[in-house]
C-alpha cells in the first residue's frame, strides 16, 4: 500500500552543524534523506515508519573527490556518476567505477550516493565490497566531533552498523594501492543491468615477484553484511597462486561465506558462484593477465 505523504515531514536545514544539531534533538527523531534511492522504494511501498526526515542533499561539506594525505576522501554525497566521472578515482580506484556502471541505471546512478549505499547497509550492495577490498575508513561525524571508523568494522550485523543515531557520514577515505596492483570486481545478477546482486565480488592483490604480499578478498549477498574474507586472505598471504593454495583458499572460501536460499538465488549457487570468481581472480594473477 502507498504512503500518504503528508504525514511526512521534510525540513532542509542551512548548514551541516544545523543537520547535526537536528540528529543531537533525540535519537532517531530525525531521519538523513540523501538521493532517496533507497528510502523512496520504502515509501512508495507504504513501510517507510520514520516520518521526520531532513534533506542533506545541499550540504557542500559531504561532497566532492579529493586528495588528501596521500590517499583520497570521497564525500558521503558522491554519486555515482560523479564516481564514473572522477579521473582520481578512475586511475587509482577503478572497481569503484565498475561498482558505479553496475548500480541500478542512468537515473539511480545521478541520484544514489555513496553514503547513502553505505549508511541502507544492505548485504547485496555493490559499492561495499570494492570499499573492504580497498580498505576504506568511514568518516562519522556528529555534534560531538569527527570519528573514522575501519569499514571492515563498521557493519555489526543485518542492517546493523557502529554509526550513532546522532552521526552521519560524511566521507569514505581511501589510500591509494600500489602501482601495479591487480582489482577485480565482479557483479553477478539475472541481468546485466538494474538487477540486485546474486553474488558480488572484489579483491585486490599487490604481488612480490610470483607470490601474493598484499591481498584483500570481499563479497556481497553470501552473509548477512558484506563480507571481509579475512581467513581466505591469510590462506593467500606470502603464497604464490598455485594450484595447492588456489584449492585450500577456494575450500577455506566455502567455510567463511554464509549464505542463504532466497528468491534471488540459493545459498549453494552463491557459494560456487564465490568460489569461482575467486579461482577467476587468482588464475588472472598467475599470467599477469589483468590489472588495474
Ligand atoms: C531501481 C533501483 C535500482 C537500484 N540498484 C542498485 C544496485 O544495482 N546496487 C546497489 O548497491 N544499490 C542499488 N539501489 C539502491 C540505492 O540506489 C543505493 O543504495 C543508493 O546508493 C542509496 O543512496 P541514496 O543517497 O539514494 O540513499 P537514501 O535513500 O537517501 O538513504 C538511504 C539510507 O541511508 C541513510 N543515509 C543517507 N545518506 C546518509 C549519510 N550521509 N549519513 C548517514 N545516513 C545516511 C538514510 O537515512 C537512509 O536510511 C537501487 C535502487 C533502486 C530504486
Amino acid at each position: 500500500m502507498r504512503a500518504y505523504l503528508p504525514a511526512y515531514e521534510m525540513v532542509v536545514p542551512r548548514t551541516l552543524d544545523d543537520a547535526l544539531a537536528l540528529l543531537r534533538e533525540g535519537a532517531g527523531a530525525w531521519q538523513p534523506f540523501a538521493g532517496g534511492t533507497d528510502l523512496m522504494v520504502l515509501l512508495e511501498a507504504g513501510r517507510l515508519e520514520q516520518r521526520k526526515f531532513f534533506s542533506i542533499r545541499h550540504l557542500k561539506e559531504l561532497r566532492g573527490v579529493e586528495e588528501v594525505d596521500g590517499g583520497v576522501r570521497v564525500g558521503a554525497l558522491t554519486t555515482y556518476t560523479d564516481v564514473r566521472r572522477s579521473e582520481l578515482l578512475s586511475q587509482h580506484f577503478p572497481m569503484l567505477g565498475q561498482a558505479a556502471r553496475e548500480t541500478g541505471g542512468i537515473a539511480i546512478q545521478n541520484r544514489g550516493t555513496v553514503g547513502g549505499n553505505i549508511a541502507n547497509a544492505s548485504p547485496a550492495a555493490d559499492t561495499p565490497p570494492a570499499l573492504l577490498a580497498y580498505g576504506a575508513e568511514v568518516e562519522l561525524v556528529s555534534a560531538e566531533g569527527a570519528r573514522r571508523v575501519p569499514y571492515a568494522d563498521f557493519h555489526t550485523g543485518y542492517k546493523q552498523t557502529v554509526m550513532r543515531a546522532d552521526e552521519l557520514i560524511a566521507a569514505v577515505r581511501l589510500s591509494k594501492p600500489s602501482e601495479g596492483a591487480r582489482h577485480f570486481y565482479r557483479k553477478v545478477g539475472t541481468r546485466r543491468a538494474q538487477a540486485i546482486s546474486k553474488v558480488c565480488f572484489a579483491a585486490l592483490a599487490e604481488m612480490e615477484g610470483d607470490a601474493l604480499r598484499e591481498v584483500r578478498v570481499a563479497l556481497g549477498s553470501v552473509a548477512p553484511v558484506v563480507l571481509r574474507c579475512r581467513r581466505t586472505e591469510v590462506s593467500l598471504r606470502g603464497r604464490t597462486p598455485d594450484d595447492e593454495t588456489l584449492t585450500a583458499a577456494l575450500e577455506e572460501l566455502g567455510r567463511e561465506v554464509t549464505p542463504i536460499d532466497d528468491v534471488r538465488s540459493t545459498a549453494r549457487y552463491r557459494t560456487r558462484v564465490a568460489q569461482n570468481l575467486l579461482r577467476e581472480f587468482l588464475s588472472g594473477l598467475r599470467g599477469g593477465g589483468f590489472g588495474s
